[in-house]
């Protein structure tokens, strides 16, 4: 395992980033990573490089301080977590010009990149791996507070469908067994980032509902958003989020997908199955990645072309 003492003690500069469009699991190990750093070495410069979060997740220690500006710092050590380096945006830069690159990740399709990886598809989350590194480095908890108690909490719960996907194990219940004798308000967490929505949200929630098609015998079901949708409904980028998981619940259904048109042309498919079909591998397929119950990709096309060619992909599998 890396030791992040040994690791960070001779770097004057720190980076760390995720993966774009950060999800929660994204802000709890990023940021949980910067608290600890951050106190651990008040000395050294620690910033992390990540498009902005829902506002969902303001209120996590780290979040404003997040670097949004493009600039030249050369990093001594940096780490891409909840990600391959390719899929941090703006950020993949720096980790490229970094002396030391680290990789800490879950993903079953990340082969392990840069100078050093701790990558462990078995874990329900990187905050969980995040939580092992901190703990090697900081046995006795010295560093370790509530509010970092609850950002590692926030990144577990939000990847492991609070406890109820099969990602969920011993150890994962163990570690959030410790982080909440912290003492934060767990059950207000889980209500108001996991499942409190907007009413616009909800609004959302209902549009892809009612645009569901199943398909391949009720065995897939899939659901699409375009601009023109979207805009219609006044929604941004962060009022999708557990849509897919929706339309998995779905009597009989095997697998899910649901598409939106993101700004930058193309679309989001967010790809969830039961266990029967490997997402993982259909996203794969098509450039992205994943876990073999929950993956994503971005597709170019009509809506009509791409959803041929997911269908073929998972009709393979059924
Ligand atoms: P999402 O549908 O965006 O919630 O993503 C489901 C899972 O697949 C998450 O663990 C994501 O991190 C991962 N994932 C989504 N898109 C990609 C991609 N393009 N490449 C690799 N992994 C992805
Ligand atoms: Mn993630
Ligand atoms: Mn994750």
């Amino acid at each position: 395992m890396i030791n992040l003492i040994s690791l960070c003690q001779n770097a004057e500069k720190i980076g760390i980033s995720g993966h774009i469009r950060p999800d929660g699991d994204c802000v709890g190990s990023t940021m949980g990573l910067w608290q600890f750093l951050s106190r651990r070495f008040p000395e050294k410069k620690v910033e992390v490089r990540l498009e902005r979060p829902s506002e969902l997740y303001d209120f996590v220690p780290g979040v404003s301080k997040i670097v949004e500006n493009e600039d030249d710092v050369v990093y001594d050590v940096y780490f891409v977590v909840d990600s391959v380096p390719e899929r941090t945006g703006m950020a993949e830069k720096y980790y490229n010009a970094a002396k030391i690159k680290v990789n800490i990740d879950h993903h079953i399709t990340n082969e392990g990149a840069g100078d050093m990886c701790y990558i462990d598809a078995g874990a329900s989350s990187a905050s969980e791996l995040v939580y092992d590194l901190i703990k090697e480095a900081d046995p006795e908890g010295e560093y370790m507070d509530e509010s970092l108690a609850k950002t590692l909490y926030l990144g577990i719960i939000q990847d492991c469908g609070v406890f109820g996907y099969s990602n969920t194990s011993s150890k994962t219940m163990r570690i959030a067994a410790d982080l909440i004798s912290y003492g934060f308000d767990f059950p207000k967490l889980i209500d108001e980032t996991f499942y409190e929505k907007t009413f616009l949200q909800n609004k959302v929630l209902g549009e892809a509902l009612q645009k569901s098609v199943l398909c391949l015998s009720g065995q897939f079901i899939y659901s699409i958003l375009t601009r023109e949708d979207i805009d219609r409904l006044g929604a941004g980028e962060h009022d999708f989020e557990g849509i897919v998981n929706q339309l998995r619940y779905t009597k009989g259904v095997k697998a899910a997908a649901f598409l939106h048109e993101i700004p930058e042309g193309g679309y989001k498919v967010s790809l969830r199955s039961g266990g029967a079909v490997d997402v993982a591998k259909a996203a794969q397929a098509f450039g992205g990645g994943g876990h073999v119950r929950a993956a994503g990709c971005t597709l170019k096309g009509t809506p009509g072309q791409i959803v041929e060619r997911l269908t073929a992909q998972i009709s393979e599998q059924l």
